[in-house]
């Protein structure tokens, strides 16, 4: 036989390689009469030895069947062919009987195997419930009906049987010819499927043939020799349906079967023989039984034997998914490790620095070589250090993640570093990543220590004078103005003294400018000593200061701006060979609740014009100006 596969294709009408060719469909049909006319023949004198006519089992059928299933249609020729001549031959018909029995017998077959491969598709290794319950249906039960049928039609109508014996003649042959049908087919045709060892491991093979053992051992037992006086013994051979489905459940349906086809020769033999309990006297019909016997034990094998099959089947395609899965994850874990490793060059050579840390341990998985080149220390000693030891605030870290967690990254977030002693000012962006499969934040880093340091010194630069480092101009009126705002709200005296370096432009003269800046220096330095932290200092211009003095009323600035006044005149500036001294002169006013700023500052303005003009090196205050000289304008001028 060419495989099960093949000869289906030839019964679907595909494209089969031989059964397409009429040669070889016409020697296939030659043979399969020739063989179906050699069978019948010795089936006949087989059982009409002892005496059976007609013959209760009928192999042919299942040459019938595999002819069918090879070739299809193109099968009637040869199979009606051979049971014309085996009816002719065996059962001595007439013509017109041999040719009607012969056509059930042909097209019983050829209808009953499409009926099965319309319902459950070819048979295949392993072939499961559907398939096998369309064969039993198909290929068996309607083949076998469809000829029986024809046959006790023929025989009621040629007269050969009585009418009203119909029934029992067809029932007869139903069995005859489903049992023949049963007893080789489906064996030849497993053999054909699964040509491969059965059992695969000792212990299985010794299973199967210990099962097989007792089930032979049970048939020879009933049907060897033995005699049964009691007809109720019939029921025991059903016994051996347990074993024989143990073995389709447990080994391939094909040795199951070619077990079962072994207990038919020996309850066929053993029953015709007049051996076994169907033999047992009483029974009148022991073919029957047999039939009913070898129909029902088939079917069992191969309901169950499909069953199994599914099941395996199942679980095949269980361990292929598992497989499939664990392939699967095998080539995402080498795929992710190929990605990581892209990621790392991608770190390592990005153009700024990068920190990796783990989220769940906090510590440093990965540094590229210019944050090595940032914390000055190499990636062997950073890598494993817990992260937030390099933060100044190591809080805000942990704010920083949460804004991570929450959208996945953060950007331009200004922090402080430490780096040894010394702090680093960066902007930072963050991300959530995972790193060597574990969650993690990468950090780029832009140092913007320096940055931060020049924005620092302009902005020194832009309220203090760079020679004195006093606050300038601007910045001392908008601090006196904040000092003005608290003292009126408060109700507190507020003095502002204006301080005028004496003949500077002498100084300047006679030892040099830089001799001059020196001695602004040095003032600068003595109204600092002098005076109180929560004074303020100003250089307005030139040789000339101003000083807000909170909380110091005309009076109690009076004496202050004395002693500084007699600090300057004892102070000495140290010129390259040579060392001289200087004086101020100071205006002293203070702030009327009326006041504005540049009014309070004009007159203080205006007292120390009067204090130049009353001789230099002097304290005056408002008073003193207004008494000595009540025209202001004047003096105002000259400020
Ligand atoms: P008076 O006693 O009336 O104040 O006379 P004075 O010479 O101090 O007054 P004047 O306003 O005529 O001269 C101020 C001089 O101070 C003019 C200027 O050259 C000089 N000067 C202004 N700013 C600086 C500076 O930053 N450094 C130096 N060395 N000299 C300065
Ligand atoms: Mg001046
Ligand atoms: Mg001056």
């Amino acid at each position: 036989m060419g495989g099960w596969e093949a000869s289906t294709t030839g019964i679907a009408g595909g494209g089969v390689r031989w059964a397409d060719r009429p040669r070889a469909v016409l020697c296939a049909n030659l043979l399969a009469a020739a063989a179906y006319l050699g069978l019948g023949v010795v089936t006949d004198l087989f059982f009409r030895q002892y005496g059976f006519f007609p013959a209760p089992l009928w192999p042919a059928a299942s040459l019938s069947v595999a002819a069918a299933m090879l070739l299809g249609w193109k099968a009637v020729p040869g199979l009606a062919l051979g049971a014309f001549l085996s009816n002719l031959v065996v059962f001595e018909a007439t013509w017109a009987e041999a040719a009607g029995i012969a056509a059930g017998n042909a097209l019983g077959p050829v209808v009953g195997v499409r009926l099965a491969l319309r319902l459950g598709g070819p048979l295949t290794r392993l072939p499961g419930l559907r398939p096998v319950a369309s064969f039993a249906l198909g290929a068996v039960g309607v083949h076998a009906a469809v000829s029986a049928g024809c046959g006790a039609a023929v025989l009621v109508i040629a007269g050969v049987v009585p009418g009203d014996l119909a029934v029992p003649v067809f029932v007869r042959w139903w069995l005859s010819d489903a049992g023949g049908a049963l007893v080789l087919a489906p064996s030849a045709l497993l053999w054909g499927l699964d040509r491969g060892f059965g059992a695969a491991t000792r212990g299985r093979l010794m299973e199967l043939v210990l099962v097989a053992a007792v089930t032979l051992a049970g048939g020879m037992a009933l049907f060897i020799g033995v005699r049964f006086d009691d007809p109720a013994n019939a029921a025991l051979p059903f016994l051996l349906l347990v074993p024989l489905a143990w073995m389709a459940m447990r080994f391939l349906l094909r040795d199951t079967y070619t077990q079962f086809s072994v207990l038919v020769l020996l309850v066929v033999g053993g029953t015709v023989m007049g051996y076994g309990p169907f033999a047992a006297p009483g029974i009148d019909k022991p073919m029957l039984y047999v039939g009913v016997f070898i129909v029902t034990a088939a079917l069992t094998v191969l309901s169950c034997g499909a069953q199994a099959n599914d099941r395996r089947r199942a679980e095949r395609n269980l361990r292929r998914m598992v497989d499939t899965l664990e392939q699967t994850v095998a080539e995402r874990t080498a795929a992710l490790k190929e990605s990581e490793a892209q990621l790392r060059l991608v770190l390592e050579d990005a153009p700024v620095p990068l920190f990796v840390s783990s989220l769940r341990t906090h510590r440093l998985l990965f540094v590229n070589s210019r944050a090595e080149r940032l914390l000055e220390s190499p990636r062997e000693r950073l890598i494993g250090v817990y992260a937030p030891t390099y933060w100044s605030q190591p809080e805000a870290r942990a704010r920083l993640i949460e804004v991570v967690a929450r959208n996945g990254h953060a950007r331009d977030v200004e922090v402080e570093f430490r780096r040894g002693e010394s702090a680093l000012v960066v902007l930072l962006s963050a991300a959530r990543t995972v790193f060597d499969g574990e969650p993690a934040m990468v950090l780029g880093i832009n140092d913007i220590t320096e940055r931060k340091r020049l924005e620092a010194e302009l902005q020194r630069l832009a309220v203090m004078d760079g020679l004195t480092e006093l606050p300038n101009r601007r910045h001392f009126l908008e601090r006196l103005e904040a000092e003005a705002e608290r003292a009126r709200r408060y109700g507190r005296p507020l003095s502002v003294a204006m301080v005028d370096l004496d003949h500077f432009k002498a100084i300047n003269d006679s030892h040099g400018h830089a001799a001059g800046d020196a001695a602004l220096r040095g003032f600068a330095e003595l109204a600092r000593d002098a005076l109180r932290a929560s004074d303020v200092i100003g250089r307005m211009g030139g040789e000339e200061f101003a000083i807000a003095l909170p909380e110091t009323g005309l009076e109690s600035a009076m004496p202050v701006m004395e002693r500084l006044r007699e600090l300057v005149a004892a102070h000495q500036v140290r010129d390259d060979d040579c060392a001289f001294g200087f004086t101020v002169s100071t205006g002293i006013a203070e702030l009327r609740p009326e006041d504005d700023l540049s009014r309070l500052l004009s007159r203080a303005d205006r007292a120390l014009y009067a204090a130049k003009r009353l001789g230099r090196n002097r304290v005056a205050q408002e008073d003193e100006v207004d008494e000595g000289n009540p025209t202001r304008p004047e003096i105002s001028c000259s400020a």
